[in-house]
């Protein structure tokens, strides 16, 4: 991401710079973690980072693909192989099994998933055995694990998530945070996630902070403890700013 500068325009348009020249370059393979105060647009550089809404200025690249300037139609199925997304409310649609929730982007694409493929992506995050069950009948950490799984289901480039574990109780959140880790480790899987949890945050290679739509400061491979005391230290001088 180079310079991204996200304006937003409200109905008396009034503009507000939500990213302000945000420089971020995620290396492949890696778990970065991105924190900072409510409002420094932590949700609104995934959403541009994932092709999900579009820089005033300024550039996103994922995969050595360039995402600024395509078409909304090209942007679409570039997005179905290069992002996957993970969301705080889970979003897993009701009325379907687990396994067809993780085949519906595949059948969204125009794609007839195969049965190995679904079966595949919920062993990944450890549910082979849920496939047939609602999200009604999972717990809460389940229910995340196959959201996991639907946004791993096409293998992308680039896992995004935006509090993923911010619904979850603090055992069920270390899990996940770990299943996260592990794909990482196992997998090569490049993971970018907004918390605010320092403890979730521990389990990146890489901490960034925003402050103000900037990257105002990084940590590498912290402890909850040193994340807890930067985060305190921004918001203070954020605060007297
Ligand atoms: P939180 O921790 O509360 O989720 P955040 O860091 O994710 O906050 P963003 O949602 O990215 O913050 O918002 C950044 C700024 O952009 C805020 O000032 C917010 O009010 C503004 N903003 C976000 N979305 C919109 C929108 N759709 N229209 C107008 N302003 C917006
Ligand atoms: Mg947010």
């Amino acid at each position: 991401l180079t310079a991204v500068r996200r304006l937003y325009r409200d109905a008396a348009r009034q503009e507000v710079a939500a990213l302000a020249g945000v420089d971020l370059a995620v290396r492949a393979g890696t778990f970065v973690a991105v924190m900072g105060p409510s409002g420094s647009g932590k949700s609104t550089l995934l959403q541009c980072a994932a092709g999900l809404d579009r820089p005033t200025s300024g550039s996103v690249e994922v995969g050595g693909t360039e995402l600024t300037g395509l078409s909304e139609r090209r942007l679409t199925l570039l997005r179905r192989d290069l992002i996957g997304f993970v969301f705080q409310a889970f979003n897993l649609i009701p009325s379907l099994t687990a396994a067809q929730n993780v085949a519906l982007p595949l059948r969204l694409a125009g794609r007839r998933p195969s049965r190995t493929e679904v079966r595949d992506a919920l062993a990944r995050v450890g549910l082979a055995d849920r496939a047939r069950h609602r999200p009604g009948e999972l717990s809460g950490g389940q229910q995340q694990r196959v959201a996991l799984a639907r946004a791993l289901v096409s293998h992308p480039a680039v896992l995004f998530g935006d509090e993923p574990t911010g619904a979850l109780d603090t055992g069920t959140s270390r899990q996940v945070l770990a299943l996260l880790r592990g794909l990482v480790d196992g997998e090569g899987q490049t993971t970018v996630m907004v918390t605010h949890d320092p403890v979730a945050a521990s389990y990146a290679d890489r901490v960034v902070f925003l402050v103000d739509g900037l990257v105002a400061s990084e940590l590498h491979a912290p402890g909850a403890g040193a994340v807890a005391e930067r985060m305190a230290e921004l918001e203070s001088g954020a605060l007297r700013g």
